[in-house]
């Protein structure tokens, strides 16, 4: 704590991965002479600097960049970048830090990294949009490469953002590389990235569910965010006959007790770039509340998709009272540490975003593939690989879970695989 002063979520995330850890490395004393874990919560290189642009009043502006490079020795250092107000050095290190064991449980060859800016995009032109993403990858393009470090999307990042990165990367480097994932099909991205981490979120439950003799067929499932996880989440599960009832922005959240018409989310957040608010306006018999309550309905399965902290205790308490029996997280670290154990103690099952959210990261893992053979494999093939992958890290966190006695722990469960394979890799490559 003394070392990362104001950096609580950094802190809140190295906390529950080193105390779930344990059981692990107290069956390898060569661990601690290797000095392992402080090396693997010391970030291999973290990289600030200035983002200045112009707005379309002329107006200069200047923000904050960051890239923190965490751990190569699984791969490339691989993770998204967050442009969202909320952006700062312990917020960009939490996840950065959660990306090693989450690309290690993917068993692609990726390492770990992250970064973004506290630029907002909200209420910008295409035009500022552009000259921001231009500016932040005039800095940025020093440090990735192919080869070296492959950023992707996050809270604030899509397409189009990929997009102006991408362009400013090959006009400054000369060279046309897959240094970015979740680029648009038509200039080497992969089918299926874009729906990825949300479908592989109910691909991961459904597994837990075909173990367990159920599935989603007449589940009630409450959803937050109405970005591209939660969008995703949504199509998918109501795909497999569940009903999603909720969705959320910033601002507020929605209750469609009919049902999600996803169609009408998509025009309103994917073309209009609207609230959710939008939504209640356009269609009857909806609820919209302001401020946060999506986890006050009663729900079968609940998804949370938008950001960290956003399920605290009493969201907890409440879903239990209501009798919720899944809470699968498809954002990063949405859960707090009370309110995970709350749900955990009450027989809820709890799946960590670690987890269940790797699927985004693994078809960027399948787009790397494909750029590096030139080639673009069909909706098929790619949706079948990532449904596969999502099956074996369920399989992964549930045999770990097992093997250390904590049958349906999932949290220590995916912290062990993924600390596993890390900590080989790392234990061979010597003290670096
Ligand atoms: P988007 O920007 O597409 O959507 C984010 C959604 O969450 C929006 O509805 C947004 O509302 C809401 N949100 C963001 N910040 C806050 C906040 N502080 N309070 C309340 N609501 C908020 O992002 P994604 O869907 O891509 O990402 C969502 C989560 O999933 C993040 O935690 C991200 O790290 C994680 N994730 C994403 C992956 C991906 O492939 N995209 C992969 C793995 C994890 P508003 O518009 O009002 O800001």
């Amino acid at each position: 704590k003394e070392k990362n002063p104001n950096e609580p979520e950094f802190i809140q995330a190295v906390t529950e991965v080193l105390t779930s850890l344990k059981p692990a490395i107290d069956s390898n004393p060569a661990y601690e002479k290797a000095g392992l874990l402080e090396r693997i919560v010391e970030p291999e290189r973290v990289v600030m600097f200035r983002v200045p642009w112009v707005d379309d009043d002329n107006n200069v502006h200047v923000n904050r960049g960051y890239r923190v490079e965490y751990n190569s020795c699984l791969g490339p250092y691989k993770g998204g970048l967050r442009l969202h107000p909320s952006v700062n050095l312990g917020i960009i290190k939490f996840l950065g830090f959660e990306q090693i064991f989450k690309n290690s449980l993917t068993t692609l060859p990726m390492g770990g990294g992250k970064g973004g800016s506290d630029f907002d995009p909200k209420g910008k032109s295409d035009m500022e949009i552009m000259r921001f993403c231009q500016s932040f990858m005039t800095e940025l393009c020093r440090h990735i490469g192919a080869d070296t470090d492959v950023p992707a999307g996050d809270i604030g990042t899509g397409a189009r953002e990929i997009g102006f990165m991408f362009g400013q990367y090959k006009r400054i480097r000369n060279e046309w590389v897959g240094v970015l994932t979740g680029k648009g099909l038509s200039y080497g991205g992969s089918l299926v990235r874009t729906e990825a981490t949300g479908y592989g979120l109910v691909y991961f439950v459904q597994e837990y569910l075909n173990c367990h003799d159920d599935s989603f067929e007449g589940k009630t499932v409450a959803v937050s965010g109405s970005g591209n996880v939660a969008i995703y989440a949504t199509e998918k599960a109501q795909q497999l006959g569940a009903k999603v009832v909720t969705l959320s922005d910033s601002t507020g959240w929605i209750h469609d007790p009919a049902g999600i018409d996803l169609a009408l989310v998509k025009q309103i957040k994917e073309v209009e770039r609207a609230r959710i608010s939008e939504y209640a306006n356009r269609k009857e018999g909806v609820e919209y509340h302001d401020g946060k309550g999506v986890w006050s309905v009663p729900v079968d399965i609940a998804l949370p998709c938008a950001t960290q902290n956003e399920l605290l205790i009493d969201d907890a308490k409440t879903l239990v009272a209501n009798g919720v029996k899944i809470v699968a997280e498809g954002a990063n670290m949405p859960t707090t540490m009370d309110a995970t154990d709350y749900l955990m103690e009450n027989g809820v099952v709890f799946c960590p975003g670690k987890a269940a959210n790797a699927g985004g990261v693994a078809t960027s893992g399948l787009e790397m593939s494909q750029n590096s053979e030139r080639l673009s494999w069909t909706f098929e093939e790619v949706d079948a690989k990532l449904q596969g992958i999502m099956k074996n890290i369920y399989h992964a966190a549930d045999d770990a879970a097992k093997e250390y006695g904590h049958e349906g722990n999932y949290v220590m469960g995916a912290n062990i695989a993924g600390f596993k394979k890390l900590a080989d890799a790392m234990m061979a490559q010597g003290i670096v």
